[in-house]
């Protein structure tokens, strides 16, 4: 009685030419479990499909509505603008939220109605960053000369930043419904670099 013991087969393939399992709908079964070691790597070439960035998913950047009509194009999303986001967020340490990517441009005149709006180009997210103020976040954005467009949003706590083609930057402040454009004048109205510790409010005693 040896039922299982059986001549060593040639059958076993000794050289797998295809590293990459491909899904097929009649293999995948199979393919998992002769590929046991390599679990890990299918798993990251899944993950790999939906990430865009070491530290993010297209989905992130994903804000198209499902009862839009035209939302169901396909999602646009600027690779230069995720790398300055990426940088951001290096510069930071710190993780960064996107709170708004694309969406198309009926969704933009229905929800938003913003003229200098370039989410449904695929080149502008409203990010925020935890226990950062926005003007905090507004002050590191600046820094990044690809960001073409900066806007510090008030009313729903966030920094709008694009990368649309233009020479010069456009810096905007959104308060109480109302769109600003930030001039050298103006700035410091909007613009008030706060100390970390918001307890510890003291008045400015310059003598
Ligand atoms: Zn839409
Ligand atoms: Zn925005």
């Amino acid at each position: 009685m040896n039922p299982n013991q059986e001549k060593p087969t040639q059958k076993k393939p000794k050289k797998n030419s295809r590293r990459r399992p491909r899904k097929h709908p009649s293999s995948s079964n199979k393919t998992e479990g002769r590929n046991h070691k390599r679990k890990n790597n299918q798993r990251n070439s899944k993950w790999n499909r939906h990430r865009i960035s070491d530290h993010f998913m297209k989905r992130d950047f994903d804000s198209r509505e499902k009862d839009c009509t035209t939302c169901t194009g396909s999602l646009r999303i600027s690779l230069g603008l995720v790398g300055i986001i990426e940088a951001l967020r290096a510069k930071l340490n710190q993780r960064v939220d996107i709170l708004t990517g694309y969406y198309c441009s009926d969704c933009r005149e229905k929800k938003y109605g913003i003229k200098r709006d370039h989410h449904h180009s695929g080149v502008a997210a409203d990010i925020r960053v935890n226990n950062m103020s926005i003007t905090e976040l507004f002050l590191v954005a600046e820094t990044f000369p690809e960001i073409k467009g900066l806007g510090i949003n008030f009313d729903d706590n966030h920094v709008h930043i694009d990368t649309r083609k233009e020479d010069e930057r456009q810096t905007w402040v959104e308060k109480d419904e109302e769109w600003i454009l930030l001039t050298e004048e103006n700035r410091d109205q909007f613009i008030i670099p706060t100390h970390n510790d918001e307890s510890n409010d003291t008045e400015n005693t310059d003598s």
